[in-house]
């Protein structure tokens, strides 16, 4: 973090592009505020702005016609509160730390997360504002960590949330609709490893039969799949509960070398295989800090059905396999824990997340999407907000029986709408 009496500008020149190169920011300032004073002040004189996190969504969430404002200087410093056993508590940390610069606070004093999204190069906000998460029958999204929120409204007021604040389920995930976030609090809990072991050779058939058995073979499981065939399955045990590594996994034999998702990209990239124990940030995540996360040319979709449709809705993809051939790097499925967040993908039961890397063709990609829509829409399929999707607010409606309520607490945030954009409008209309 830079001296906060360094004489360094504290506009800077608009980043272009979003990670993935799909997006070009509109906006025509960018801010690096170094004092939660400095960001009320930039957010009341503004007609439209938005923070921006680390810029690894795929559509145009972050995006504004006038103001961006990055919180990478913004030290308000790292703050534990650690419950009386020792074994957990919570850390307050700055609006625009990363999940990698996290970790480094958090291993050192014996503590972790639940779970980790595939990288660790995202902020907790823009991963927790968009209901990121791993895999687990029984982890919630990262979302569910959230235990407090400091947010400046659109009037430059700094409000608090804490755990036990009535609006705190409906504000987890935001979407950068109420306000700046300048300090977030999560849970954690006591260390923990575990090991990744990769099975190859898993049928469909078998995966089909023994779904849940799978799923709940370890604490963190990715499918992985061109629909055709099952090409992967990476299985995160933990190193305190009894050991399910062996030769065979369902019928998949152990993988000898480390193998990448995306046969084209560079193993190096990847955290450790083979069974490996490491701590936790250094096995949840499957690409390591510093390298690049998955095929780092592409864009992603990502659907979300309730637990009892998985199978039905894994047979209605297959059956668009040959469609999606021609576009697609890989397909990874996970399972997430419900949760009672208003706008998470989770809310209101366990969910099968139906995760795409495509080809970086986005017009291809956008004509295919309403097909694949169509074949999950009966299961009542919630697309991931951070990822190209084409449901509308219409639709999205049906799908989150609080999106009412949502509403309701944007224009209490913000009833002059400068945080809504194109992509809230589409979305969430809260001011239609
Ligand atoms: C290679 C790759 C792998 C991925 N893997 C996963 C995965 O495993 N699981 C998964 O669920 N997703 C995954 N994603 C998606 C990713 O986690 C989400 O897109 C996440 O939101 C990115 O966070 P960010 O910091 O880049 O946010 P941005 O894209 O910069 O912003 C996202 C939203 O958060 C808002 N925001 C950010 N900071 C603040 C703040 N301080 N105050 C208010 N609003 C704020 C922005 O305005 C915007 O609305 C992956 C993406 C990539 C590129």
């Amino acid at each position: 973090m830079p001296d906060e009496n360094s004489a360094a500008p504290t506009t800077a020149a608009i980043p272009e592009r979003n990670w993935a190169g799909n997006l070009t920011y509109r906006a025509a300032h960018l801010h690096r505020p170094r004092s939660v004073a400095e960001v009320q002040e930039i957010v009341a004189g503004s007609p439209h702005v938005k923070a921006l996190g680390s810029r690894h969504c795929f559509n145009d969430i972050a995006d504004t016609t006038a103001d961006l404002v990055s919180l990478e200087a913004l030290d308000t410093g790292v703050e534990f509160q650690t419950a009386p056993s020792g074994d957990g508590g919570i850390v307050w940390m700055p609006g625009g730390m990363k999940y990698g610069d996290l970790v480094l606070e958090l291993a050192p004093r014996g503590h972790a997360l639940h779970n980790l999204a595939s990288l660790p190069h995202i902020t907790v906000v823009g991963a927790t504002a968009t209901g990121t998460h791993g895999s687990g029958n029984r982890n919630g999204s990262l979302s569910t960590s959230v235990a407090g929120l400091e947010i400046v409204r659109s009037d430059g007021e700094l409000v608090s949330l804490d755990a036990d604040h009535p609006d705190l389920p409906g504000a987890v995930v935001h979407l950068g609709a109420l306000g700046i976030v300048t300090r977030i609090a999560l849970r954690f809990q006591r260390t923990f490893s575990l090991r990744n072991n990769v099975y190859l050779g898993l049928t469909w058939e078998r995966l089909l039969d023994d779904l849940d058995a799978v799923a709940d073979a370890a604490y963190s499981v990715s499918v992985f799949t061109n629909w055709h065939e099952i090409t992967m399955v990476w299985v995160k045990a933990r190193t305190d509960e009894p050991d399910v590594a062996a030769e065979e996994f369902f019928g998949a034999r152990s993988a000898t070398v480390p193998t990448h998702m995306i046969s084209t990209a560079d193993v190096e990239n990847l955290t450790d295989q083979l069974g490996v124990p490491g701590e936790w940030h250094e096995r949840l995540p499957h690409f390591r800090a510093g390298f690049t996360p998955s095929k780092g040319e592409e864009l992603q979709s990502e659907y979300f059905v309730p637990r009892r449709h998985a199978r039905a809705a894994c047979h209605r993809l297959r059956a668009l396999a040959d469609a999606m051939a021609p576009l697609l790097l890989t397909c990874e499925l996970r399972t997430v824990a419900g949760d009672d967040l208003w706008l998470s993908p989770a809310t209101g039961g366990d969910v099968l997340a139906l995760h795409f890397t495509w080809v970086r063709d986005e017009g291809r990609v956008r004509a295919l999407l309403p097909e694949i829509e169509a074949a999950l829409r009966p299961f009542g399929a919630r697309p991931h907000w951070g990822k190209v999707f084409t449901i509308d607010a219409g639709e999205l409606e049906g799908l989150y029986p609080r999106l009412p309520d949502f509403r309701d607490l944007v224009r209490r945030f913000d009833p002059r709408g400068a945080f809504t954009n194109a992509y809230l409008d589409r979305t969430i209309a809260a001011f239609a």
